[in-house]
């Protein structure tokens, strides 16, 4: 069986279970271990044994059990970087990657260069705060989650991707210290009695589920987070496309001389909202 056999099969039997080719597609070239092009030159090679066996209870973990192709792998490709993911933390999102890419144009506009501290609240796989790291050296940036497990692989990625991000075992606020010039967050939103897909399901719930119109922890961030900011200060935060209007009341409740800049995502869904404290955000 040559590669490109095993591929032609695969997306058909993804057809037959309605799953997504791509995926199938990425599982079959991530655990072959070969890079695209690698994998494009070597269709026409047999696979050995071994490999089949391995592949093809993979691909049916995906394809039967709903398994995510990334618990598959173990990592997930956020910002042009390799984010090891368990099952203890969300899958990075593609709408978070545009987080960070408005909080990076944000940050040039607003702070101009100057050096900044960065929290990243419930960072899960450290995908937001490790990237902002990475990409822009004059952040200083911590990151926290509630929960260890996440924290164990948010650590991990700081290690592999060489990022000087400090983590921080803390709920919300409650072990932060200090003040910071950005906050950004993309905190569980969903509300708790939504009905998931079967494969969404496979991510923990600690990540998911926001309360019941699934906004509780921006309620929360916004009520607590004076004593951590700086005089001039960005919040920014990924939301549920009907969550826009109850956020803009929380800003206004607990933060009522705050600038708020509201955005759509790619696919024209309200997604995030940028607070200015201190200066005007455009
Ligand atoms: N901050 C992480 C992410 O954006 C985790 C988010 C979460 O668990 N809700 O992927």
């Amino acid at each position: 069986m040559t590669y490109e056999k095993l591929l032609r099969f695969s997306e058909k039997e993804a057809l037959k279970y309605d799953k997504e080719i791509e995926a199938v597609k990425l599982l079959l070239m991530e655990l072959s271990g070969l890079d695209p092009h690698e994998f494009f030159l070597n269709l026409k090679s047999d696979v050995d044994d071994q490999f089949y066996d391995f592949f093809l209870s993979n691909l049916y973990k995906y394809l039967k059990e709903d398994v995510p192709v990334q618990h598959l792998i173990g990592y997930s490709y956020f910002y042009g970087y390799k984010f090891n993911v368990s099952n203890d933390v969300l899958i990075p999102r593609s709408e978070t990657e545009q987080l960070v890419e408005e909080v990076l144009y944000l940050y040039d506009n607003y702070f101009e260069g100057k050096d900044v501290k960065v929290l990243d609240l419930g960072t899960g796989s450290g995908c937001i705060g490790v990237t902002l790291s990475l990409e822009e050296k004059h952040m200083d940036v911590t990151i926290s989650d509630i929960s260890l497990e996440a924290l164990e692989v948010a650590k991990s990625n700081i290690k592999k991707l060489g990022s000087n991000a400090e983590y921080l075992h803390s709920d919300l606020f409650d072990n932060i210290t200090g003040t910071f010039d950005i906050i950004v967050s993309n905190p569980p939103y969903i509300p708790n009695e939504e009905a998931l897909e079967n494969i969404v399901k496979k991510e923990p719930n600690v990540a998911l589920f926001g309360g019941v119109l699934g906004t509780d922890f921006y309620k929360k961030i916004l009520e607590n987070i004076k004593p951590f900011l700086k005089k001039k200060a960005l919040i920014a935060f990924e939301h549920g496309y009907l969550q826009k209007e109850d956020i803009k009341k929380f800003v206004e409740m607990y933060l009522p001389d705050a600038i708020i800049l509201q955005k759509k995502d790619l696919q024209q869904k309200d997604r995030f909202t940028f607070i200015g404290l201190g200066g005007v955000l455009s």
